[in-house]
C-alpha cells in the first residue's frame, strides 16, 4: 500500500519475472558467457532499433564509444568535436581511444550539439564529431550529417539515453557511421550492464567485433591487439526480454511528460522539434535565470519537503572537470549546468506520483518566484 509520503525516486529500473526466468534458462544450460543469447540480441536490437544495420553487443556503453571510434580509425591526436553539456564517458571515450575531445556549445532550446558551433570548431585535425541525443531528444542530425559529409568527418551518435527516438521519422543511430546505445540500469532499457555498437558498415562492425574479444573472428587466430568487452549471456537475457517491454515503456514516459508539459508552472519545460520524437529518457525542466545554488535549493525542497526525488543532469561542464580542465567559453552550455534539473518521468509513476510531482514543483516555483 502506498501513501503520500512515499519517496518518489528520480529513476527506477524494472526487472520482472520474465528477466529472471531469461537468466534462469542462461544459468542453467551451464553456458554462461558470450554465446547465442548475446548474438541473439544483436539480432533483434538491430531490427527493432537500429533499422537492419550490423549490432555488435558489449560489455558497456562507454566500451562500445572506445571500441567505435577505434574502429573508425581514431589515431592520437585526432580531434573529435563533442558538446561539454553530456555525461563524461562522451569525451572520456575519444580521450582513452587517444584522441582529443574538442568542446562545442549547445542549442539552448534542444540541449544537443549547436550545428554553428560544431561547424566553427573543425580544423585539419578534425577526424569526427559525437552528437550526443541528450536526455531522449534527437541532435540536429540533417545540419551535422551534412557537416560530417562536407568537411569528410565520421559521425558517431551517441544514443546512450535515446533508444527509439526519431528525427523526420528515421530512428537516431540510422544517421551517422556508428552509433551506441547504453544499457545501464537506469536508462530507458537494462541488461545489468552493456552496450551496443550498431556500425554502418559491415567492415566497422568487423573491426568492433574483432576489439571486442582480443582481435580474433577465428579463435586463436588473432588478428590485433584487441580488448574482453563481451557481453554475457546472462546479460543479453535481460536484455532481450527489456527489448520487447521497450515500446509501451517509451509510450508511458511519453504519456508521463505530456501530462508534465500541460500542468507544469514556473518552469521551463522541454522543447520537442516538430520533427522528432523524444523518448524522455529524462524531464530536465530549466529553472530560468537561476544560480547554481538556488537550483540546488529548489532540488532539495523538492526532495526533503514534497518527497519527489530529481537530479541535475550535469552540474559541471566536462570541459572544466578535472579530467580535462580547458579554459573555454561555451555560454549556453554554463547556463543550463546552473538552471537545469531532471524530474522522474520513469514508466512506474502512478497517477497520484505524476499529480503529486507537479503540485510539488508549482508549490515551489511560486515560492520561489
Ligand atoms: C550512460 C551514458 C554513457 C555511457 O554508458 P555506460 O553504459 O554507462 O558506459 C555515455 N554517454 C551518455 C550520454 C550516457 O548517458
Amino acid at each position: 500500500m502506498s501513501t503520500e509520503l512515499d519517496f518518489i525516486p528520480p529513476a527506477k529500473p524494472i526487472i520482472g519475472t520474465e528477466e529472471r526466468e531469461a537468466v534462469d534458462r542462461v544459468l542453467a544450460s551451464g553456458m554462461v558467457a558470450q554465446g547465442p543469447e548475446a548474438a541473439a540480441f544483436e539480432q533483434e536490437f538491430s531490427a527493432a532499433l537500429v533499422g537492419g544495420r550490423e549490432v555488435v553487443a558489449v560489455n558497456s556503453g562507454t566500451s562500445g564509444q572506445h571500441l567505435g571510434m577505434l574502429a573508425l580509425g581514431l589515431k592520437p591526436g585526432d580531434e573529435v568535436i563533442v558538446p561539454s553539456f553530456t555525461f563524461a564517458a562522451t569525451a572520456n571515450s575519444v580521450a582513452v581511444s587517444g584522441g582529443v575531445p574538442v568542446f562545442v556549445d549547445v542549442d539552448p532550446e534542444t540541449f544537443t550539439l549547436d550545428p554553428a558551433a560544431v561547424e566553427a570548431a573543425v580544423t585539419e585535425r578534425t577526424v569526427g564529431i559525437q552528437p550526443v541525443h541528450l536526455y531522449g531528444h534527437p541532435a540536429s542530425m540533417d545540419q551535422l550529417v551534412e557537416i560530417a559529409q562536407r568537411h569528410g568527418l565520421w559521425l558517431f551518435e551517441d544514443a546512450a539515453q535515446a533508444h527509439g527516438a526519431t528525427w523526420n521519422g528515421a530512428q537516431v543511430g540510422t544517421f551517422g557511421d556508428a552509433v551506441m546505445y547504453s544499457l545501464y540500469p537506469t536508462k530507458n532499457m537494462t541488461s545489468g550492464e552493456g552496450g551496443m555498437v550498431g556500425c554502418a558498415s559491415s567492415e566497422t562492425a568487423r573491426q568492433v567485433r574483432l576489439l571486442r574479444n582480443q582481435g580474433m573472428e577465428k579463435q586463436y587466430a588473432n588478428e590485433v591487439a584487441g580488448y574482453n568487452n563481451r557481453m554475457t549471456d546472462i546479460h543479453a537475457a535481460i536484455g532481450r526480454v527489456q527489448l520487447g517491454k521497450l515500446p509501451a515503456w517509451t509510450a508511458t514516459r511519453q504519456a508521463n511528460a505530456a501530462f508534465f508539459d500541460a500542468h507544469l508552472e514556473g518552469v521551463v519545460t522541454p522543447v520537442v522539434r516538430e520533427n522528432a520524437s523524444h523518448v524522455y529518457h529524462q524531464y530536465t525542466v530549466r529553472i530560468e535565470g537561476a544560480t547554481a545554488a538556488e537550483r540546488d535549493a529548489f532540488a532539495t525542497a523538492l526532495r526533503e519537503e514534497h518527497k519527489v526525488g530529481c537530479g541535475v543532469y550535469y552540474p559541471t561542464p566536462v570541459h572544466r572537470l578535472e579530467t580535462f580542465q580547458i579554459d573555454l567559453d561555451l555560454p549556453v552550455t554554463e547556463l543550463l549546468a546552473r538552471e537545469v534539473l531532471s524530474l522522474p518521468v520513469h514508466p512506474s509513476l502512478s497517477e497520484l506520483d505524476r499529480e503529486r510531482i507537479v503540485a510539488a514543483v508549482n508549490t515551489v516555483a511560486k515560492a520561489g518566484a
